[in-house]
């Protein structure tokens, strides 16, 4: 097409040419005294070659004025390449934990590429490196003006709140994060333990059903949570009256963990308070054969209370008998043997514990079968021991060792969730709750006690108050 006009051109001044040369005429000027003459055809050629003079001029001032804008933009195509070494080379630092690099790279990047969101990170980064909480706070605060980098900033902002133990806003900004990206794995576990920790069970139940539909935590995991999830939503429907949703939500807790001791009393009371006390009975037995547990006794205690003794000691035994070497059972069995006057049931049951250092309940129960055995003098023995005895075992956080009487979703101490493991309370004993699935194994569960050797220690003389009984001999 262009090919065809460039003729078209030429053939049209060719032909023009042409025409001039067979009609000459003459072009004069007459100005002021001044007399040009010339023909046509002359005249015409210069104005051509003034016109073209004039086009390179135009190209040559066009030159001149564009150059500096060009210079420029080379001198930005220089800096942007610095800046993005400045960053690759900041990352790196941040990477290796060398504050002062990152720092001094983070500030290059920052003058050569200010706008760019990975200067802001870099920065952040920078800034916590450098303990500079203020600044990383306000860098990652700008992020949030930017809806690109919105999530990268509220993620550094609920860490920092997380760290700083401002969870009411950790809360908050965690929601909205939630609202950017739900299938984010660390933001759904934080979401959860944020909402648990302010008491809303309800929504971390939410939050964990989401998790776990969309496989965002591991199965285990999620399960666990939400079974501790259940367990504390059924504790505030009983608050409030709620008994049977209060009884599902335990029992489907106890579903997804049967280990997990605080649900399975909570139920248990809970059957027994609605007169379902064979259900009761067996669900203690199902959980106690996981992990014995005085607060278990205690139910299974109370729904047999109006049974007469030795029915009572019948049905202990069969509950006994499911974790026969371990201490709690043995505690039962002696109480509810003592109480049908089987003394020596009562002692063959206790005889292990008082082998080592009894603890402060087996000297107790000693005590009380002693008084009615054979008589105060005996009893006195171990009623002077009761106040040095060692406690009884508890709530041990398998995480930072802290022990607590009383089971809580977090520990108190490291704020670790479900860390806490029924042991003894010295620190040196981990227990793993939902290890063992043999539950007639005496090893990996709570402080299991060898069997009862035959060669257990004589008797205490009477008011040998003053002598230490079984001081050197130790079982374990
Ligand atoms: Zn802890």
């Amino acid at each position: 097409m262009r090919l065809f006009l460039g003729f078209a051109i030429v053939a049209v001044a060719a032909a023009a040419a042409a025409w001039l040369v067979d009609r000459p005429g003459v072009v004069v000027l007459d100005w002021q005294g001044y007399r040009i003459e010339s023909s046509l055809a002359v005249v015409l050629a210069a104005l051509v070659l003034v016109m073209a003079a004039a086009a390179v001029l135009y190209q040559f001032w066009r030159w001149l004025r564009r150059g500096p804008m060009i210079a420029g933009r080379a001198r930005a195509d220089r800096r942007r390449v610095r800046g993005q070494l400045a960053l690759t080379q900041g990352m790196v630092a941040v990477a290796a934990g060398d504050k002062a690099a990152a720092l001094r790279f983070g500030r290059q990047a920052e003058l050569l590429i200010a706008e760019s969101p990975l200067t802001m990170l870099l920065s952040a980064q920078a800034a916590q490196l450098n303990g500079d909480d203020l600044a990383a706070r306000r860098y990652f605060a700008a992020m949030l003006e930017r809806p690109e980098m919105e999530f990268l900033g509220l993620r550094g902002l609920i860490a920092q709140a997380t760290r700083d133990g401002q969870t009411g806003s950790a809360l908050n900004l965690a929601r909205r994060a939630f609202t950017l990206r739900p299938d984010a794995p660390w933001l759904v576990t934080a979401l959860f333990d944020l909402e648990a920790r302010a008491g809303n069970w309800a929504e971390a139940g939410r939050v964990i059903d989401h998790a776990l539909r969309n496989k965002l935590v591991a199965p285990e995991n999620g399960q666990q949570r939400k079974a501790v999830a259940l367990y504390q939503m059924a504790r505030t429907m009983r608050e409030s009256d709620h008994g049977t949703v209060a009884r599902k939500l335990a029992l489907e807790s106890l579903s997804l963990d049967p280990g997990l001791v605080p649900a399975a009393a909570f139920a248990a009371d809970l059957l027994l308070a609605q007169g379902k006390r064979r259900r009761a009975l067996h669900l203690i037995e199902q959980t106690w054969a996981l992990q014995p547990h005085p607060d278990l006794g205690a139910v299974y205690e109370a729904a047999l209370a109006d049974e007469p003794a030795p029915r009572r000691l019948a049905r202990v035994e069969k509950l006994a008998g499911l974790r026969a070497n371990d201490r709690h059972s043995r505690l039962m069995l002696a109480r509810a043997a003592l109480a049908a006057g089987e003394f020596d049931s009562a002692r063959a049951a206790l005889e292990p514990l008082t082998a080592d250092d009894p603890d402060a309940e087996t000297c107790r129960i000693m005590a009380d079968l002693e008084e009615r055995a054979r008589g105060p003098a005996y009893a006195r023995t171990w009623l002077t021991r009761i106040e040095a005895a060692p406690s009884g075992p508890g709530w041990v956080c398998e995480v930072c060792d802290h022990g607590v009487a009383d089971w809580s979703a977090y520990c108190d101490n490291c704020q670790s969730f479900d860390s806490l493991r029924w042991g003894r309370l010295n620190g040196d004993t981990r227990i793993a709750r939902n290890g063992a699935a043999d539950a007639a194994s005496t090893s990996g569960r709570t402080e299991s006690l060898p069997p009862a050797q035959g060669a257990a220690p004589p008797p205490p003389p009477p008011d040998a108050a003053s002598v230490p009984v079984d001081g050197p001999e130790r079982a374990g």
